[in-house]
C-alpha cells in the first residue's frame, strides 16, 4: 500500500491549519471561563440585553465641544446616607433619599442638607425617575416624603423587604405609593412566563376584585436602559433576588452622557460586584467609568481590587458622615482607589458635591463647608418663603 507523503508545502499548510484550530479552541475555552482580557471578549451575547446601548457602551470619539446640553449630578451631603440627583435638560432622576428626617419640612437648622428644600431651591418639581437602590433606612428613609411632596413619575425598586419590623419608613413608602400616581417598577430575574405563572397562582387565591393583570412595563431587569434626556442609564444590578446581604441587592446604574460614564453603586458589596463583572463579561459591557460613587460608604465590604481595576475611575465619590458608628470609610478601599490614580472626594470633607458634564468634559463644584451650609440653609428657607401645604405637614 502506497502511503501518500506530504510535500514541504503541504506540511506547512497543515501546520498553519492545526495552529489556527488550537488558537480558536483556546480562545473559546478562555472566553467560556471568563478569563479573556477585556479587549478580546466576545460580544456574541449582545442581543440578550435587548438594547443596542448596553452592548456597545463606549461611543466612538465624537466631538461634543459644540453641544449646549449638560448633565448635572448632585451628590448631596446627607450625612451617613446616600442621595444623588441627576438632571439632563428637563429630565430628572433621584437616586435614594437619605435617612428619615432628611427631607422633613419643619424648619430646624441642621448641618446636613434638607433634601426637600434643596430640590425646591434647584427648581425640581417633577421627578421622572425615583430609584430606591435597596431598602435600608439611609437610602429610603425619606422616600415617602419625596413621593408626597413632588410629582414622581416612575419609582424603581427591588423586591426585597427591609429586615425587621421596625422599618416604619418602608411602610410609609408603600402607603405613599398607594396614594400617588407614581408608576411602581419592580426588579425581577424571572422570565415573562414565570411571572405569568405567579400572577395566575396569585389570582386563583383572591377575589376577582383584587386580581392583578400582567404589564411588562411594571418590571425591570439587569441590562435595561433608562433614557434620561440625552443621557442613557444602564441597569447593572441586582443580578439576583436572593442575596444574603440586603446591600448586595442594590440597584447599580451606569450613566453615560457625551462619552462620560458615571457608575452609581448604592451599597452593593463584593458579591454583587463579582456578579456585575460576570454579567459585563457575558455581555461585552465595559465597566470602565470616569466617576465612581464608591459602594457602601467606603466600606471594605465593597470595592474589590478586581472591580476597582475594571472601573478604573478618575474620580471617586464617598458619601459618608464625619462621625459614624461604623467607622467608615475603611482605609483599604480608599488606598486602593488612590493607588489606581483616582481623586477621592468625600462628602464628610467637602459637603455637597456638584458635578457637571458639558462638552464631553467633567467639572466639579465642591460646594460649601458645613458652617457655610448652615448659613445657606437658613437663607434658602427665608429666600423662598417656603410653605408646604398643610396636609403634608400633618403626615408626620
Ligand atoms: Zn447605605
Ligand atoms: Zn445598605
Amino acid at each position: 500500500m502506497n502511503r501518500k507523503r506530504f510535500s514541504k508545502g503541504e506540511k506547512f499548510v497543515w501546520t498553519v491549519i492545526t495552529c489556527l484550530v488550537v488558537l480558536l479552541l483556546l480562545y473559546w475555552g478562555l472566553n467560556e471561563l471568563g478569563l479573556l482580557p477585556e479587549a478580546l471578549i466576545t460580544t456574541e451575547n449582545e442581543n440578550l440585553t435587548g438594547t443596542s446601548e448596553s452592548s456597545n457602551p463606549i461611543p466612538a470619539n465624537i466631538d461634543y465641544s459644540q453641544s449646549d446640553s449638560k448633565l448635572e449630578i448632585y451628590f448631596f451631603d446627607v450625612g451617613q446616607a446616600d442621595s444623588i440627583l441627576l438632571r439632563q435638560g428637563e429630565a430628572v432622576m433621584l437616586v435614594d433619599t437619605g435617612n428619615a428626617g432628611d427631607a422633613e419640612t419643619s424648619y430646624k437648622v441642621t448641618n446636613k442638607i434638607n433634601l426637600s428644600h434643596e430640590l425646591q431651591r434647584l427648581g425640581v418639581k417633577r421627578i421622572n425617575y425615583l430609584i430606591a437602590t435597596h431598602p435600608h433606612e439611609d437610602h429610603m428613609g425619606s422616600m415617602y416624603k419625596i413621593i408626597n411632596l413632588f410629582d414622581v413619575e416612575n419609582v424603581y425598586a427591588n423586591n426585597i423587604l427591609p429586615e425587621g419590623e421596625q422599618a416604619g419608613y418602608y411602610k410609609r413608602f408603600v402607603s405613599a405609593l398607594e396614594t400617588s400616581n407614581s408608576h411602581f417598577i419592580a426588579h425581577t430575574n424571572l422570565s415573562e412566563n414565570e411571572i405569568l405563572a405567579k400572577i395566575a397562582e396569585y389570582n386563583a387565591n383572591v377575589p376577582e376584585s383584587q386580581q392583578v393583570s400582567y404589564n411588562p412595563a411594571d418590571y425591570f431587569r439587569v441590562g435595561d436602559v433608562i433614557g434620561l434626556g440625552e443621557a442613557s442609564i444602564t441597569i447593572l444590578a441586582p443580578n439576583s433576588s436572593s442575596y444574603y446581604d440586603t446591600n448586595d441587592s442594590s440597584i447599580v446604574l451606569m450613566v453615560e452622557f457625551q462619552g462620560v460614564r458615571i457608575l452609581l453603586t448604592g451599597d452593593a458589596g463584593l458579591t454583587s460586584e463579582a456578579d456585575i463583572i460576570q454579567w459585563s463579561r457575558m455581555n461585552g459591557f465595559s465597566l470602565k467609568a470616569d466617576v465612581l460613587k464608591v459602594g457602601h460608604h467606603g466600606s471594605r465590604t465593597a470595592s474589590s481590587e478586581v472591580f476597582i481595576s475594571l472601573v478604573n475611575p478618575k474620580y471617586a465619590i464617598v458619601m459618608v458622615a464625619e462621625s459614624n458608628s461604623y467607622g467608615l470609610p475603611d482605609e483599604e478601599p480608599i488606598e486602593r482607589l488612590e493607588r489606581h490614580g483616582a481623586t477621592v472626594y468625600m462628602t464628610k470633607d467637602v459637603g455637597d458635591i456638584k458635578m457637571v458634564v458639558q462638552n464631553g468634559q467633567i467639572s466639579f463644584d465642591l460646594g460649601f463647608s458645613h458652617e457655610e451650609k448652615e448659613a445657606k440653609w437658613v437663607l434658602c428657607v427665608k429666600d423662598l418663603n417656603f410653605k408646604m401645604p398643610l396636609k403634608y405637614l400633618l403626615i408626620e
